[in-house]
């Protein structure tokens, strides 16, 4: 496929978040639950990742569920949780949408407008967050190519904004012993093709949590502008995706370990 992009600059595009930003010198970290469940567990999940670093908040408020009878998200009430919690620490926060109705909502309560692999090729919904005044983290389709998730952040860029941050999730595979692959080679080529700043999610990419320290390493090793980890107090009674969640001890323990690979690559 012939992928016209439209470099708009001949550097790299740097997307601000505050004071924040993303595909600039250092590596940004977003951590938080899967789902915003309670304002205990958000306040609390808050609290431990802004101690270890991190500097963005994520917790879902619009679960996409494959199942119907899954947990679906507390919707509002949970955005406004979310963004409660991150003030109160200083954090960013960032919340995965699925409605374009939903935009304007959105833009009052987080700072980052998060696509789901699911949505990336929600044309509709892509479109409408072109005229959106928040940052976009665009996630790749597990069925996707670079060359389609590329074209995907376009129909943002198109619309008019052009703070389109990317990210690798992890693809659907043959291979299983992964909840999805995690195409560790799309950092560098996304790096090659486009200006836009792509961080990993390790943690959906692995659906299990004992390989996100690696896949986090790996990741950063490769080239990539950030991560975004799942962390949760009580993993095993997470409404979802407790499986691949950190506890906090082992979100600061791999943060700690982060820091030192930092000054590793940057010796290279
Ligand atoms: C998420 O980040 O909560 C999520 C649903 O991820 P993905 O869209 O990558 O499956
Ligand atoms: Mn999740």
């Amino acid at each position: 496929m012939n992928v016209d992009i439209h470099r708009r600059s001949s550097g790299r595009n740097v997307v601000r978040v505050g004071d924040l930003a993303f595909g600039g010198h250092d590596p940004l970290f977003i951590a938080g639950p899967c789902s915003v469940e309670s304002k205990t567990q958000i306040d609390a999940i808050a609290a431990h990742v802004k101690k270890a670093g991190a500097q963005v908040l994520r917790g879902g408020a619009f679960k996409p569920r494959s199942s119907p009878y899954s947990f679906q998200g507390l919707n509002e009430p949970g955005l406004k949780l979310l963004s409660a919690a991150a003030q109160r620490e200083g954090l960013a926060c960032i919340s995965e949408i699925v409605d374009k109705g939903d935009i304007p909502l959105f833009e009052r309560h987080v700072d980052i407008i998060q696509v789901g692999a699911r949505n990336m090729q929600n044309y509709d919904l892509l479109k409408a967050l072109g005229k959106a005044k928040k940052p976009v983290l665009l996630k790749r389709g597990f069925a996707n190519t670079v060359d389609e998730w590329l074209l995907s952040a376009e129909y943002v860029i198109a619309g008019g904004n052009e703070n389109v941050i990317l990210c690798e999730r992890g693809i659907r595979t043959f291979a299983s012993t992964s909840r999805f692959t995690l195409d560790i080679a799309s950092v560098p080529i996304v790096k090659t093709k486009s200006p836009l700043p792509v961080i990993v999610d390790p943690s959906h990419a692995a659906g299990r949590y004992d390989l996100v320290r690696p896949l986090s390493m790996a990741a950063l090793a490769a080239g990539a502008d950030g991560l975004i980890v799942e962390v949760h107090t009580d993993p095993a009674s997470a409404e979802s995706d407790g499986a691949q969640s950190l506890k906090p001890e082992k979100f600061a323990a791999l943060m700690r370990d982060l820091k030192t690979l930092r000054r590793c690559i940057e010796g290279l």
